[in-house]
């Protein structure tokens, strides 16, 4: 079933523009595979360079769909299996199921954890578990924690092998389950928490199974919408997290006037990944438990910031490459920043121009998002 996903994804344009209401390509797949949304609802989709990538979502859906898989049991505590280790009988080995949200024998329409946003967080991570993977096209991660090696499955399992005991394969379920708990999947409408979140999808009170979510770290669903009004929360790392975002922000903002301006660069030092990671270290840290949905929150908004410098990113190339007009990139950035985007009649664009206005669209949600986050 994970190829099906995986190879869905593949023959998206992955570009996470939004344009078709599904904030990325990955859950625009899922909705496709599944039957609840079509192929032409996606713009790029439609160029005529995407033909083959049409026919083989068109397969894939015909193959999965109403095909049923009932949700399995929620294990208690996340645990499914604990027994000592074949080579060294001191050490356990274990494995431990991160909850979505989907009641248990209810059908479960899409994978657990999505891959690409589970890469996101967990490049973030490498460096301190000594060693982590990530493939978006495996839709698998591994690697070592400290002694434990851990395999991370895109149904949500984690395997663990030679952990000190059942307390250590527990502590470290729960860091990495706080770590990619972003990148689960709703089974309401085959989003990840982390653009639910951003509230751009429907109504929160609508059930988005992913509010449920979290075998050993459940969300706080008092605080899905929070908003740093002021700057009054208690927790240092809040504060500290809010600063981070607005800094992101702002180097968005600094990278499109450059880019209207001429002036921009791709190999400018950067350390936007850096503010990112400082973020998912907070969401991290076990002194913050019962904070992780504010985190969370705050890291949906860096997401999407992330996204929209990728997109100004690819608006560089394409000028550089003459693909298209500096005329044209400069009035869609000017847009962007007054947000009526959408009302540009994209059926009369040529491809390159299309493309344009699909990453200028990330740039776009980027700037809504922190207006609201801010607001
Ligand atoms: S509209 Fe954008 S986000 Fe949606 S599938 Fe197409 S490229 Fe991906």
């Amino acid at each position: 079933m994970s190829s099906v996903w995986t190879k869905a994804r593949k023959n998206t344009p992955e570009i996470d523009c939004g344009l078709c209401g599904f904030t990325t390509c990955g859950a625009f797949a899922r909705a496709i595979v599944v039957g609840s949304a079509e192929i032409p609802t996606c713009p790029i989709l439609s160029l005529d360079q995407y033909a083959s990538e049409r026919e083989e979502l068109e397969s894939l859906s015909r193959e999965v769909r109403n095909k049923e898989r009932p949700a399995p049991e929620r294990p208690e505590g996340g645990v499914l299996l604990s027994k000592p280790c074949m080579d060294s009988p001191d050490l356990l080995m274990a494995e431990m199921r991160i909850f979505n949200g989907v009641i248990p024998g209810k059908p479960m329409k899409y994978g657990v954890l999505d891959p690409g946003i589970l890469c996101w967080f967990l490049d973030c991570v490498s460096s301190r578990y000594q060693e982590m993977r990530c493939s978006k096209e495996l839709a698998y991660a591994w690697g070592d924690m400290e002694e434990i090696k851990v395999h991370i499955l895109r149904d949500g399992r984690v395997r663990m092998r030679r952990a000190r005991g059942a307390d250590h394969a527990l502590d470290s379920f729960r860091i990495i389950e706080r770590t990619v708990m972003g990148a689960i999947i709703c089974n309401c409408c085959g989003r990840d928490l982390l653009t639910v979140l951003t509230g751009l999808v429907d109504s929160i009170e609508e059930h988005h199974t992913v509010l449920r979510a979290g075998s050993t770290v459940p969300l706080n669903e008092k605080m899905v919408d929070w908003t740093p009004r002021k700057k009054t929360y208690d927790l240092k790392q809040v504060s500290q997290m809010i600063d981070l975002v607005d800094e992101l922000y702002s180097e968005l903002m600094s990278r499109l006037d450059f880019l209207i301006s001429g002036r921009y660069e791709t190999d400018h030092v950067s350390d936007v990944r850096s503010k990112i990671c400082q973020i998912i270290s907070f969401l991290n840290d076990p002194e913050m438990q019962g904070n992780e949905t504010i985190f969370l929150r705050g890291l949906s908004i860096a997401f999407f910031i992330d996204n929209a410098m990728l997109g100004l990113d690819s608006l560089y190339r394409l000028l550089q490459d003459g693909l298209v007009d500096e005329t044209i990139i400069t009035r869609l950035l000017e847009t962007c920043k007054n947000l009526p985007l959408q009302k540009i009649d994209w059926k009369s664009l040529s491809a390159s121009e299309m493309l344009s206005l699909a990453h200028a669209a990330r740039v776009e949600r980027a700037v809504k998002l922190y207006s609201l986050w801010r607001k």
